[in-house]
């Protein structure tokens, strides 16, 4: 007796495009007709592989392969994720998450119309602009202020404005990369102007800059050592002696300070944007998704005949911000008028400087939740240290709580691995074979999350 065909058992495309499962207009038909094609050529391949299908009619299990390719498909690449890594500006993460008043203000100019170039008093057109001038003005103390992309842009804009086919002044010790191709050199280059390097790596002194001052100088540009520094035999002129070295010479001073902090966190080693200013710098640079806590973004601070001259620049139209941003960076500045609100309200700030007690005490209640729940698994509460990340206060090592997460048959790199896979997505840290979660940059609304999370990555 022969066997029958089994490839006679298939259904037709056209079977599976009738299915109810798939009929009810959610997707289009080119692409349920794409996922039938590909479900059914899976199981011809299985059938030409002598590898029998199950009994039974093998309609159902297609119409379900098919929905759930198409539900893969239809995943949106940019998803929420929970950051368990302690890492508060995890630029793989998007930096800084921003304040709710921020994020209420993106989403309102995501939605529907707002003056963004119009002044509402006179009916004129207006610069966007004006949304954060004011409050960049109050941060800083500058009596100028604008805002580009980022501190890249900011950057390349403010050398152009100052120092386009002239040299610029730069210490060795400041010929830093910031990481994703940022590298000053490359930046100058980019920007018209000719380094001037002077002194070296650990050292430079006030008579290595008066000694490069010549004709065709057109600035002095510091650069904040964000991410590295150098420890040691080391020396470096203050930007106030800058300033007074620029004065001399009739040369403007650019400040690249980088982080943008606009508070006393008690950071010693990172400059706070205020300062800067105070100290006479002509133009002050930083980020607005680092230490400020908002969206990403460059921030000018400064002299105003350097500030206009920027906003005359063609590339001023390449590098602007657009409306949700610029919403978002209002709001986040206006928070700043009370520093105190601006440390509670904005989450980079609070998780920098959340006490280590009350980390603690999340984190036990959290593990203890966790072991009740999951009793195959370990959950041991352990010190550690995290960072701030994104470039930002290299040194300053953060005490933190972690949960040490151990799951029975399951390696450390396949349950890092299921929680990065599960929706959303847990981001946590492998050390000595368990995986570190650090409450510390998790919201408390996502704790549900993070235990469904977790539940499903060790069973
Ligand atoms: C981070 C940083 C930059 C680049 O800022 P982006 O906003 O990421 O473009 C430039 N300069 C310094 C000193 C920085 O720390």
């Amino acid at each position: 007796m022969s066997q029958p065909n089994p490839f006679r058992r298939l259904p037709a495309v056209s079977q599976i495009l009738t299915a109810a499962e798939l009929s009810d207009g959610r997707y289009p038909i080119e692409e349920i007709t794409t996922a039938a094609r590909a479900a059914i050529a899976r199981l011809r391949e299985r059938i030409a592989a002598q590898d029998p299908l199950p009994d039974g009619d093998p309609l159902p299990s297609l119409v379900a392969e098919v929905l759930s390719r198409l539900e893969a498909g239809s995943a949106h690449v940019l998803r929420t994720v929970i950051n368990a890594t302690g890492i508060v500006l995890h630029t793989n993460l998007g930096r800084s998450p921003l304040p709710e008043a921020a994020a209420k203000a993106a989403y309102d100019a995501a939605r529907g119309y707002l003056n963004l170039e119009l002044d509402l008093a006179t009916g004129e057109r207006s610069s966007r602009q004006n949304a954060i001038r004011a409050g960049v003005r109050k941060l800083t103390g500058a009596e100028a202020a604008t805002a580009v992309n980022n501190c890249a842009a900011a950057t390349i804009l403010a050398l152009r404005a100052v120092a386009a086919g002239k040299e610029v002044i730069v210490s060795r010790g400041q010929l830093i990369e910031i990481g994703g191709s940022f590298r000053i050199p490359e930046i100058l280059a980019v920007s018209g102007a000719t380094l001037r390097e002077v002194g070296t790596t650990n050292i430079t002194r006030t008579s290595d800059y008066e000694k490069a001052v010549g004709p065709n100088t057109a600035a002095i540009l510091r650069v904040h050592a964000s991410n590295y520094r150098v420890r040691g035999f080391t020396q470096a002129v203050g930007l106030e002696e800058l300033v007074a070295i620029g004065r001399r010479h009739g040369l403007p001073v650019i400040d690249d300070v980088g982080s943008g902090l606009a508070v006393d966190l008690g950071f010693p080693d990172e400059p706070q944007v205020r300062e800067s200013v105070q100290a006479g710098a002509d133009l002050v640079l930083f980020s607005g998704d680092k230490l400020l806590g908002g969206p990403q973004a460059g921030i000018v601070a400064g002299k105003k005949t350097w500030i206009d001259k920027m906003e005359t620049d063609p590339l001023m139209r390449a590098f602007r911000l657009d409306k949700m941003t610029l919403a978002a960076l209002e709001a986040t500045l206006h928070l700043y008028r009370d520093p105190f609100r601006a440390i509670a309200e904005t989450p980079t700030l609070r998780m920098l400087t959340t006490p280590l007690a009350e980390l603690r005490a999340r984190t036990e209640r959290f593990a203890a939740r966790l072991r009740q729940a999951n009793p195959s698994a370990s959950f041991a509460v352990q010190d550690d240290v995290s960072y701030a990340g994104g470039g930002s206060l290299p040194d300053q090592a953060l005490p933190t709580v972690v949960i040490a997460m151990e799951a029975s048959d399951v390696t450390d790199a396949e349950l890092a691995r299921r929680l990065r896979l599960g929706y959303p997505a847990v981001l946590g840290r492998i050390q000595g074979g368990k995986v570190l979660l650090d409450l510390r940059t998790v919201f408390d609304w996502q704790q549900d999350d993070l235990f469904r999370g977790i539940a499903l990555a060790i069973t």
